[in-house]
């Protein structure tokens, strides 16, 4: 599959020399085993040169290699899409919409998007995993740009939770896969919302005495707490507090000035970077094949 190669920046110029390069790719991607009509179900097509559609010999229905994807009726040409997923992948520290300006040479809006239609792929990604085994669970706030004040700008709460592993020389416990999600509230129920659609039934979790997680036990959870602040809490509790930095660092590093409503999108590509920082040399055909799988928003979804 695809997904497992790594493309570095010789490779990428050589196979994506231009937009029908990408095009093939894409085909290749979505139809591992030939064409086959997403209507009936039929693998013959005609190739509409001029549209770059591949129209069904039986139904008659017209499909192109983005339909569905993220880049589903882009005006944006595929190589510069090629490129910016290239850049996203390859920058460690995510890329800024300005940096994607500049080195795609698209405008700041057209950009901005595109990032967020990434950030939204990404999402969807991880969604579709559970954490399982042994689970630190914590809350922090992120957001609130020093030195401003206003609507939007306020501090937000998200639970953090991270699985971990004792290491193979059973020296150390080491941080697996995180997810942080953005909450209104802290509540029991707010809680329960977020550790059934983020961990799996029967894992262990560890948190602090915060009233908040007495629930855990009851909703199918192995709950094990410490005394905030204590020694033994923050040892049983030290992924969950350096990823939690380190999402505060990630976002004030590449996005200054961030807003609110943005936040989770931010969050959600921190998680997405940490949970394959050991695949970081396939982060690219990764990264396309999330986008490829999930289905596109306009702007107006997104600001709306
Ligand atoms: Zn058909």
């Amino acid at each position: 599959m695809a997904q497992q190669e790594s493309i570095n920046l010789v490779d990428f110029v050589k196979r994506f020399p231009n937009d029908n390069a990408c095009r093939k790719y894409l085909f290749k991607m979505r139809w591992p085993e030939g064409f086959k009509c997403p209507v009936c179900g039929n693998g013959e097509y005609y190739l509409l040169t001029k549209y770059h559609l591949y129209q069904c010999t039986d139904c008659n229905h017209q499909v192109s290699v983005t339909a569905g994807t993220v880049m589903h009726k882009t005006k944006v040409p595929l190589l510069k899409w090629f490129l910016a997923l290239f850049l996203v992948a390859t920058d460690k520290r995510g890329c800024s919409a300005l940096t994607i300006q500049r080195h795609i040479k698209v405008n700041y809006k057209t950009a901005w998007l595109m990032l967020h239609k990434m950030r939204h792929a990404m999402a969807r990604q991880d969604q579709q995993y559970l954490l399982d085994g042994l689970i630190q669970l914590d809350e922090a706030y992120f957001g609130g740009p020093n030195g401003k004040q206003g609507r939007g700008t306020e501090k937000a709460v998200a639970f953090v939770a991270v699985s971990t592993a004792i290491s193979e020389d059973n020296q150390a416990i080491i941080p697996l896969f995180a997810k942080i999600k953005l909450s209104d509230k802290l509540s029991m129920q707010t809680v329960k919302d977020f550790v059934v659609g983020a961990i799996e039934p029967g894992s262990k979790i560890t948190t602090d005495y915060f009233g908040i997680y007495n629930s855990l036990n009851d909703n199918g959870f192995k709950h094990d707490k410490y005394l905030s602040g204590s020694p033994e809490c923050n040892q049983a509790l030290d992924w969950a507090h350096t990823i939690i930095s380190n999402a505060k660092t990630f976002i004030l590093g590449t996005y200054h000035g961030l807003a609110q409503r943005y936040l989770q999108a931010y969050l959600d590509e921190y998680c997405y970077r940490l949970n394959r920082r050991k695949w970081v040399n396939q982060l690219f055909p990764r990264l396309l094949n999330a986008c490829v799988s999930s289905s596109t928003f306009t702007l107006a979804e997104l600001t709306g």
